[in-house]
């Protein structure tokens, strides 16, 4: 599955955020499996509301909702690319993310220790992107040599992974993150500049984490957070970790009434799941039926038999046709019947691109 790491600096709230996810998670639980797989590793329901109108279409027993893991990474500290605190395994941890929610202190209370002494946001993500900068610097510096060796012979992907190492490096001595190198990158090169691997290359999104007051608005120093990585095409999510965390321990009418009274519609962790998942440049295909109508997840861009192969290999391996209705089709007409009347069911093969929303029942053979 796709994992999403949280990162930031100690006492932000990132545990009370992660508890509240899982918390949230385990009690919306009841028809549909929920793990929490390490202490710091849970999974999360993906809310869609695309799957109520689904299953209403097609008379679904049960709804199966698609889901996002998320990782609690503590550790780290100003020193840990040097090996500080935690370092070496804070590192590795984030490594094996697709991608980085960064937790930002935006709220005051001097009873919470800042590990700097002070509230600044700006000032917070720069320690934390400094430290994944640093490491990403050391870690292209060491493999340069080798690639240049076998540059010299006729290796065209040693030749092309060069560039892009400099292009990175250009990027990372100048204390940007990765990521934004992407821009003058030719798309055909993007695959293999995912495969260098770069901490600053995961795609991120900031997370403010507000005084209660200000969950619904935002505060000065969201603000300030907002106007420097919003130029940049990043997300900026708003959320207090502590209404989440007495949201997440009430039950559905009690967390309408709760949420009402804040004057929020639905709780921020919806927002940030969602953004998660966007950021992954993940989306959603489904299956309806009389059993369950359920979400599955793919990256943009992925042809149907390996949208098949999420369901199970045995899809893959013998895919024939998928049958295909889009979303607003299935929707507005009833259902599948209601589509195949009104000529919107196709037959779709294997170089067939899913859309976000696809409709699809499989034909395969064993
Ligand atoms: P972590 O070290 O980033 O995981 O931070 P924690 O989630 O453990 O939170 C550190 C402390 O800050 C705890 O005492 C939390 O109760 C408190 N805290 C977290 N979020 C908020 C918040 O939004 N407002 C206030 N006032 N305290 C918070």
């Amino acid at each position: 599955g796709f994992k999403c790491g949280i990162v930031g600096l100690p006492n932000v709230g990132k545990s009370t955020l992660f508890n509240a996810l899982t918390q949230t998670a385990a009690a919306q639980a009841a028809n549909y499996p929920f793990c929490t797989i390490e202490p710091n590793v849970g999974e999360v329901s993906v809310p869609d509301e695309r799957l109520q109108k689904i299953a209403a279409a097609a008379k679904s027993a049960a709804i199966i909702p698609t889901r996002l893991t998320f990782v609690d990474i503590a550790g780290l500290v100003r020193g840990a690319s040097k090996g500080e605190g935690l370092g070496n395994k804070f590192l590795a941890n984030i490594r094996e993310c697709d991608a980085i929610a960064y937790v930002l202190r935006c709220f005051v209370d001097d009873d919470v220790t800042h590990v700097e002494g002070r509230v600044d946001p700006l000032a917070d993500a720069d320690t934390i992107e400094t430290e994944l900068m640093l490491a990403d610097l050391e870690s292209l510096e060491r493999r340069r040599p080798a690639l240049e060796k076998k540059a010299k012979g006729a290796d065209k992907e040693a030749k092309t992974a060069i560039q892009l190492i400099d292009i990175a490096l250009k990027y990372v001595a100048e204390g940007k993150p990765a990521r934004l190198a992407l821009a003058e990158i030719p798309e055909a090169d993007h695959r293999a500049f995912r495969n260098l691997q770069l901490l600053t290359a995961k795609p991120a999104l900031y997370v403010c984490n507000v005084d209660e007051a200000s969950a619904g608005t935002g505060n000065e120093y969201s603000k300030i957070v907002e106007d420097r990585f919003k130029p940049e095409g990043a997300e900026v999510v708003i959320i207090s970790a502590k209404i989440e965390s007495e949201l997440a321990q009430l039950d559905e009418e009690e967390r309408t009434l709760y949420l009402a009274d804040l004057g929020l519609t639905e709780p921020g962790l919806n927002r940030l799941i969602s953004a998660g998942y966007h950021l992954l440049d993940l989306i959603t295909y489904f299956t309806a039926g009389p059993k369950e109508t359920r979400a599955w997840t793919i990256t943009k861009g992925t042809a149907a038999p390996a949208a098949a192969g999420v369901i199970h290999s045995d899809f893959e391996k013998g895919f024939i046709r998928a049958e295909t209705i889009a979303y607003s089709d299935f929707v507005s007409l009833g259902g599948e019947t209601g589509a195949k009347e009104a000529g919107k069911f196709r037959l779709e093969g294997k170089e067939y691109v899913v859309n976000d929303g696809d409709v699809l029942h499989f034909r395969f053979a064993n």
